[in-house]
């Protein structure tokens, strides 16, 4: 299945790779799909468009020399990726302002450039190198400081209308109260950075997961700390950590229901959190229509690194008519 995807750029022929955070841009040149040879980073400048495409033509000149002049280049980045303009939406990044980043770097370095955000660049990483590989339906989560996702059918990632396919994390939690230890809570009802109130985003990621520990409890901590005490049986920790698992799993569960994933692929920094993602699973999958016999929810093979090696990925796909 993977292979046939990938056909853009000849067996052997290297794609240069790079991972665009808000504070350092990864850079290295990929040989074959799932594997990259880093470089180094470099500090992302974020306030000038300018200076953004000096820093890749001296990353060309410092490591392009040894390569075809029309080696592609692909791009994996904080935002999302509008296909119909190109357009960074949601990103913090000011320099990308108005920009069809793909696009636009293209025309200033004179090659084939490609980009997708580092969720999706995270999905396809998996499915063809990481723990969903061969698998026709593959949804990637990223349960990070917020909540994210993609989605890859049939090796091939979905963009959808408007580049937010996957984007489970905003939309308002239907549920309005949880119960805990035979006690009712109202659900808070945060506003989001989207601009809705209520998404999940505000209490299903890392920092939500904090914001419900504070609501419950009164209490500052880490989701580290939460995970943490819940794994040492404390059981302040363990009632946030319940009510985070409701929360989280019944979207989820209706997003599998939706889809038809085989495997759902988790990536942020909650997914080292392995005992953690192993309760979700157990939880969304009393939630799921289809009997799930085997684990469904699984922390990433790229977890921490899915931007360079989905990069390696995307510089290879086909692009859809
Ligand atoms: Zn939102």
């Amino acid at each position: 299945m993977s292979s046939e995807a990938i056909t853009a750029a000849p067996a052997g022929a290297a794609v240069f790779c790079a991972d665009i955070g808000g504070s350092f841009i990864k850079f290295g040149v990929s040989h074959r799909a799932g594997e990259v040879k880093e470089f180094g980073k470099v500090p992302t400048p974020t306030a000038s468009w300018q200076e953004f495409v000096a820093t890749f033509q001296r990353l060309m000149t410092q490591f392009g020399a040894d390569f075809p002049a029309e080696t592609p280049l692909a791009l994996s980045t904080a935002g999302l990726v509008s296909p119909q303009t190109g357009e960074l939406l949601a990103t913090n990044i000011p320099a990308f302002t108005g920009r069809a980043l793909a696009a636009d770097l293209s025309l200033e370095l004179q090659r084939p450039v490609t980009a997708a955000n580092d969720a999706d660049c995270f999905v396809l990483a998996e499915a063809y190198a990481g723990y969903a590989q061969n698998q026709p339906v593959v949804a990637g989560i990223i349960l990070g400081t917020g909540v994210g996702g993609g989605l890859v059918v049939n090796g091939q990632l979905v963009r959808g209308h408007g580049g937010v396919t996957g984007e489970w994390g905003h939309g308002a939690i239907t549920r309005t109260e949880l119960t805990l230890d035979e006690r009712i809570f109202l659900i808070p009802r945060l506003a989001c950075g989207c601009g809705q109130v209520g998404c999940l985003d505000t209490l299903g990621g890392a920092r939500g997961m904090e914001r419900l520990h504070q609501y419950l409890h009164q209490q500052t901590c880490t989701s580290q700390q939460v995970v943490e005490a819940w794994q040492q049986g404390q059981a302040a920790s363990t009632l946030t950590v319940n009510a985070w698992l409701q929360l989280v799993a019944e979207p989820l569960a209706l997003l599998v229901n939706i889809l038809g994933p085989s495997k759902i692929v988790v990536g942020g920094g909650l997914a080292n959190a392995t005992a953690l993602i192993t309760a979700l699973d157990m939880q969304v999958r009393t939630g799921t229509l289809h009997h799930y016999a085997e684990q469904l929810v699984i922390t990433g093979k790229f977890a921490g690194n899915g931007g360079m090696i989905g990069a390696s990925v995307l510089g290879r796909l086909n692009p859809r008519p």
